[in-house]
């Protein structure tokens, strides 16, 4: 490339990609902690962050973030432990699925809908974030992130509300990945993602980079993961890098 010619080449060097390791969620080189003892995000996503708390704060809410960046390993732990009944696995409307009962295909989409598989989840970028309301809730109340607490009388309804609107109105700054009829994964209200720099990661991740990463995990059901994988990446993946 030529010095100094101000073309689309330029903005192409200038797109921050991030390497594999960073794209899977092996390492956290890439992220910033948002305050003391808060989640780790990617610092582009930081200063959007703070704004929407302050815009959510000035409409009488106290929007929390209970997850961030989240790492492979830790991904993985969540899915073994699905995989292995250690951890319970939710159907559509949230009820118990009994695992015993699938084979270890079923066992695998089973977990898929709320889970996703380690290296796909886009809580490895640092651009996504659960959000919460902490305004309206009970002393001591659990949170869940069920789509019961965004809707009707549920503890974050009003917030949701507020943030749908929200959401419009800026369409370039964070949006909701997972909607009603994208993909095959169940809605996700509470998960943001930061579109400027998701939506470049997203179309980064491709399947041979995680079939690499797969091959070489001790992850349970890894036959069906395996002989699965392009299946999982054209519903689970793709539909989502918009
Ligand atoms: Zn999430």
């Amino acid at each position: 490339m030529k010095l100094g010619t101000p073309n689309a080449l330029d903005q192409e060097v200038k797109t921050p990609l991030l390497p594999d390791c960073d794209l899977i969620g092996e390492t956290d080189q890439h992220l910033v902690r948002l305050f003391d003892n808060g989640p780790m995000i990617h610092p582009g996503i930081t200063d959007a962050v703070q704004a929407l708390r302050q815009k959510a704060s000035n409409a009488g809410f106290d929007m929390r973030i209970a997850s961030g960046f989240r790492s492979f390993d830790r991904q993985l732990l969540i899915w073994n432990n699905k995989a292995l009944g250690l951890r319970p696995v939710l159907d559509d409307v949230g009820r118990p699925v009994d695992m015993s009962q699938l084979n270890d295909d079923e066992k695998v989409f089973a977990i898929l809908r709320w889970s996703a598989l380690p290296g796909a989840s886009r809580h490895h970028w640092g651009t996504d974030v659960d959000v919460y309301d902490a305004s309206r809730m009970p002393d001591h109340y659990e949170l869940q992130l069920t789509t019961e607490e965004t809707e009707g009388d549920g503890v974050c309804a009003e917030f949701h509300q507020w943030l749908t609107v929200e959401l419009q109105d800026n369409p370039s700054e964070f949006y909701r990945p997972y909607v009603k009829g994208v993909g095959s994964i169940s809605p996700e209200p509470w998960h943001l993602s930061y579109a400027p720099l998701a939506r470049i990661f997203a179309t980064q991740l491709t399947e041979s980079v995680l079939r690499e990463k797969l091959q070489t995990t001790d992850i349970a059901l890894k036959d069906s993961v395996l002989k699965l994988l392009p299946t999982i990446y054209q519903n689970y993946i793709k539909p989502y890098q918009l």
